[in-house]
């Protein structure tokens, strides 16, 4: 085989054969590393040899992509590259691509799911029952409430999409979208102080970048509603997750549903033991449809850096 093609994620190819045959017809020669398993050393090793990678969420320091030197492509199997130090690559000439769409009808779904969750404690409910337990406390509904989306990319449109069937009233901040793009989705455009203040649900759904960083923080919870919900399936990085846990055993926010987390697993994180936290291990492009999606951009996209040099969706 021509190349060889580190496999750091479990989820590819876990749905469709069709992934691992393209990179086959292009000459690859699949390395599997057991990311849940693998040291840092380990993982370095194997992207040391390779000539392209197909990456999950781990993290690939500045540190793993300066012992490489013949790598052409780092491929994240999804959308979000944060945790991938983009200088180091640019740097070293390796491309810095991804999966965009590919699995904005699962976080989109998985949002509406964990907006049900929190909101009517599904899961609190299950585990009640499963002890022998009988009891009913009050949630509320989302039909017909606000939704207040903080970003208007794929997934945020996704989730303006869905809500329009509970014939939610939607707010959006996107600073680099037209208040008419806004608009024209059916959606207000308007400003953070605005979709935190009147707000009955805030989903994040921007990019985790120095600007977002922290966006939700001690101060930006105070202007939430005390019956809001926050939900977060964007990037753990976009909370402070210390002040979010004060505003959720303080009655400054009613509940918080989340997919992700500042570190990941997050381990024995007091917020995960709130009764008005549902939480998940970030799932959202967990679905079967996400999953071939992923597999086989990221399968295309890897062939062609490989067989022109250039990717077909990259990271500017
Ligand atoms: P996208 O690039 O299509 O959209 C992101 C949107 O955020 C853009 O419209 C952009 O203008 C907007 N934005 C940027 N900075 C902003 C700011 N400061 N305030 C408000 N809006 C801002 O991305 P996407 O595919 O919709 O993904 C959105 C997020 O979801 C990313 O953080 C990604 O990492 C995350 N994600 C999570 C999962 C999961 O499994 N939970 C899966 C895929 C993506």
């Amino acid at each position: 085989m021509a190349y060889k093609v580190v496999i750091a994620t479990r989820s590819f190819g876990s749905t469709s054969d069709r992934p691992a045959q393209i990179l086959a017809e292009a000459g690859c020669e699949l390395i599997k590393v057991d990311i849940n398993k693998a040291t840092d050393a380990e993982y370095a090793a194997a992207l040391q040899e390779a000539d392209a990678a197909i990456v999950g969420s781990r993290p690939i320091t500045a540190e793993m992509i300066g012992v490489t030197h013949k790598l052409k492509v780092i491929c994240m199997h999804g959308v979000g590259v944060d945790h991938i130090n983009r200088d180091a690559a640019q740097a070293r000439g390796v491309i810095v691509a991804n999966c965009p769409g590919a699995n904005s009808d699962g976080v989109a779904d998985l949002t509406l799911g964990l907006m049900l969750a929190v909101a009517r404690r599904i899961p609190h409910y299950m585990q009640a029952l499963q002890r022998g337990e009988w009891g009913h406390a009050v949630g509320v509904e989302i039909w017909q409430k606000t939704l207040g989306l903080i970003g208007l990319g794929r997934i945020g449109r996704g989730v303006a999409e869905r809500a329009a069937g509970f014939r939610m009233r939607v707010l959006v901040c996107d600073p680099y979208l037209t208040p008419a793009a806004i608009a024209a989705i059916g959606a207000h455009p308007t400003d953070l102080a605005t979709v935190l203040a009147d707000a009955d649900f805030v989903s994040l759904h921007a990019p985790a970048t120095p600007e977002t960083r922290q966006l939700i923080n001690r101060d930006t919870l105070r202007h939430m509603k005390p019956t809001a919900y926050l939900i977060n399936t964007a990037r753990g990085d976009l909370v402070d997750e210390a002040a979010l846990y004060e505003a959720l055993t303080t009655g400054v926010i009613a509940g918080a549903a989340l997919d992700v987390y500042s570190a990941e697993p997050p381990g024995a994180m007091p917020l995960l033991k709130l009764p008005n936290v549902v939480a998940t291990p970030h799932i959202g492009a967990h679905s079967r449809e996400a999953t071939t999606n992923a597999s086989v951009l990221a399968a295309q996209n890897v062939a062609h850096v490989l067989q022109t040099g250039d990717a077909l969706w990259k990271v500017a």
